[in-house]
């Protein structure tokens, strides 16, 4: 399983698919992507291999847009499905996320988020995070990535948008893998460092709790309490 998301000039989609590959070693039984076109997040995802996606987004050309998030799904909480994969989806499809990781308490919430109107259509763990963000959001991601990082017991990585905040790529972890990758093409997040290589040497590992905030060309780093940290890259030295 594996996540990874793209903030910059190029085309996000064929970056996004490129990096899922590099992730293909850990594991997977669905994938998707959803790009941020400037005026809607268009999704595709899909059950099986990458090259299902790929061939059904053309390469990534079917979903034009220069920021976007990706995830290769091992299923822990429903079945390998269509409708299953991520990213999910707010009912407006104004937030959308990719989860690495299992929410333990999730049943909890979305008996919470079902009794508030909060309609499912999957049967992941991770769609209780799209709602839980729709429940909080005001118009200020950090805060709301804060709020729902103390309602959530369990592991995660993320990547989110925001429709709201078309020039913006948020991700936090806890308890699952997520580096952030800095190049002169754009931003980048991931699981593990492959993805990125071809872009980047400078490689920000993300410790638990962390959140990040990506514009094309600028990282910020947060703790839970919404404190900026400084945070310095690590040149990788390896080939793989
Ligand atoms: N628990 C989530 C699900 O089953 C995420 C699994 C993963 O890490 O790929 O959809």
């Amino acid at each position: 399983c594996g996540i990874v998301g793209y903030i910059g000039e190029e085309q996000a989609a064929p970056i996004l698919l490129e990096g899922l590959e590099k992730l293909e070693y850990r594991g997977y039984d669905s994938a998707g992507i959803a790009v941020y076109n400037g005026t809607s997040i268009e999704m595709m995802k899909s059950m099986g291999r990458l090259k299902i996606l790929d061939e059904l987004t053309h390469g990534g050309a079917t979903l034009p847009g220069t920021v976007g998030i990706g995830h290769t799904r091992w299923a822990t909480h429903g079945s390998p499905s269509d409708v299953n994969a991520h990213p999910h989806f707010n009912k407006e499809q104004t937030i959308v996320v990719v989860h690495n990781g299992i929410i333990e308490n999730y049943m909890k919430l979305k008996k919470k988020l079902e009794a508030k109107g909060y309609e499912f259509v999957s049967e992941t763990d991770t769609e209780v995070i799209a709602h839980l963000l729709d429940y909080y959001y005001k118009g200020d991601p950090l805060e709301t990535i804060a709020k729902i990082m103390h309602r959530m017991e369990g592991s995660y990585a993320l990547g989110i948008m925001f429709k709201d905040q078309p020039d913006k790529l948020y991700a936090v972890r806890k308890d699952s893998p997520l580096i952030v990758g800095r190049s002169n093409v754009g931003n980048l997040i991931a699981s593990d460092v492959p993805a990125v290589l071809k872009y980047t040497r400078d490689v920000y590992f993300i410790e638990n709790e962390e959140i990040v905030c990506m514009t094309k060309d600028n990282i910020t780093f947060y703790n839970i309490d919404e404190e900026e940290l400084e945070k310095e890259p690590t040149t990788i030295e390896w080939d793989i």
